[in-house]
C-alpha cells in the first residue's frame, strides 16, 4: 500500500477550511499565522511559499514578513516580540536555517511557548517528555497521522527511527512510545544498521542520504516512513528510501515527494488552529 501524504493532507486541509469558517463565526476573528523569512535561500523560499499557500487555503489571516539576508539578530528578535504580544497573532513561525550570524537557538527562544506553532521551543519540547499539554513538532505529528489514516497499528509494534535530531528523530520516536510501540532510535553509530531495521514492524527514516534504506533494511510487511528529503545529481527530488526496490517488501510506504512532506505543513496549518484555540479559551 501506498500511503499518499497528498491526498491525505487535502482530506485534511479540506476539513480544517469548513472548521475555520466555523471558527471566525463563533469567535469573531480566524486563526492568524505569522511566517518569517530572512534572506533568500531558495529551498526556505519555496518552503515558505507552501506555508503561505496552505495559510490562505485553510482561510487563516496572516502573512509572510521578509527580512533581508543582513537583517541584525537584535531587529528579528524585535520583530518576534512585536509579534508575541500582538493579541491577534496565534502563531509565528521563522524559517530554518537562518544566517549564520543569528542565533537559532535564541530566535527558537524568543518566540511565544503559546505561539510556537513549530513545537521547537524548550517548554513545548520540554513539556512534550514530560507528557505535558503542548505543541507538538508538526513532522512528527504528520507521521503519527499518515500511520492512522492507513490504519497501521502502533500499539504493541516494534518501531525503529533512524536518525536521532531534536526535530524529527527523537520527537517521533517518543511519539511512537506515547503509542505503546516498543522504539528504537538508530543512527550513525548503530552497527549492523540493516539487522536493526529487519526487526521494525514501523520503520522510520530521518538522515537525508538518498537511497540508504535497501530491501535489506526491511522486514516484509512492514510499513515503513520515508522522511528524507535529498537531491539526485539530475535535480531528482528522493527519499532515505530506495522506493523502487523496498515497495515490493513493504506492507505500507510513503513516497517522496508526496509523503511527510504534504503532512508536515497540514500540521503546521493544525498546530495554528491549535494554538488559536487554546489562546482563545485561555488553556
Ligand atoms: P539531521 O541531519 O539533524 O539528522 C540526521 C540523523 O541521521 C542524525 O541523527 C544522524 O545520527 C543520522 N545519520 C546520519 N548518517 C547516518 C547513517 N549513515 N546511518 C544511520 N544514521 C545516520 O537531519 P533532520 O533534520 O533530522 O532531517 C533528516 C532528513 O529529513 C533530511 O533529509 C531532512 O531534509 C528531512 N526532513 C524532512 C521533513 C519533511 O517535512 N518531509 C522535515 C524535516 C526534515
Amino acid at each position: 500500500m501506498i500511503i499518499d501524504g497528498k491526498v491525505i493532507s487535502q482530506s485534511l486541509k479540506d476539513a480544517m477550511k469548513i472548521e475555520v469558517d466555523a471558527l471566525a463565526e463563533q469567535y469573531g476573528r480566524r486563526p492568524c499565522l505569522m511566517v518569517i523569512i530572512v534572506g533568500n535561500n531558495p529551498a526556505s523560499r519555496s518552503y515558505v511559499r507552501g506555508k503561505i499557500k496552505a495559510t490562505e487555503y485553510c482561510g487563516f489571516d496572516g502573512h509572510l514578513v521578509e527580512l533581508p539576508e543582513d537583517c541584525s539578530e537584535a531587529t528579528l528578535l524585535a520583530e518576534i516580540d512585536k509579534l508575541n504580544n500582538d493579541p491577534l497573532v496565534d502563531g509565528i513561525l521563522v524559517q530554518l536555517p537562518l544566517p549564520k550570524h543569528i542565533s537559532e537557538d535564541k530566535v527558537i527562544a524568543a518566540i511565544s511557548a503559546e505561539k510556537d506553532v513549530d513545537g521547537f521551543h524548550p517548554e513545548n519540547v520540554a513539556r512534550l517528555w514530560l507528557n505535558q499539554h503542548c505543541i507538538l513538532p508538526c513532522t512528527p505529528k504528520g507521521i503519527i497521522e499518515l500511520l492512522d489514516q492507513a490504519g497501521v497499528e502502533i500499539a504493541g509494534k516494534k518501531a525503529v527511527v533512524i536518525g536521532r535530531s531534536n526535530i524529527v528523530g527523537k520527537p517521533v520516536a517518543k511519539l511512537l512510545l506515547d503509542r505503546n510501540a516498543t522504539v528504537t532510535i538508530a543512527h550513525s553509530r548503530t552497527k549492523d544498521l540493516a539487522a536493526v531495521c529487519r526487526e521494525a514492524d514501523i520503520l522510520v527514516a530521518a538522515v537525508g542520504r538518498a537511497k540508504m534504506v535497501t530491501a535489506e533494511y526491511v522486514k516484509p510487511g512492514a510499513a515503513v516512513i520515508d522522511v528524507g528529503i535529498n537531491r539526485t545529481e539530475d535535480g531528482k527530488l528522493v527519499g532515505d528510501v530506495d522506493y523502487e526496490a523496498v515497495l515490493p517488501v513493504a506492507g505500507a510506504i510513503t513516497p517522496v515527494p508526496g509523503g511527510v512532506g504534504p503532512m508536515t505543513i497540514t500540521m503546521l496549518m493544525r498546530n495554528t488552529i491549535e494554538c488559536f484555540l487554546n489562546r482563545m479559551n485561555n488553556k
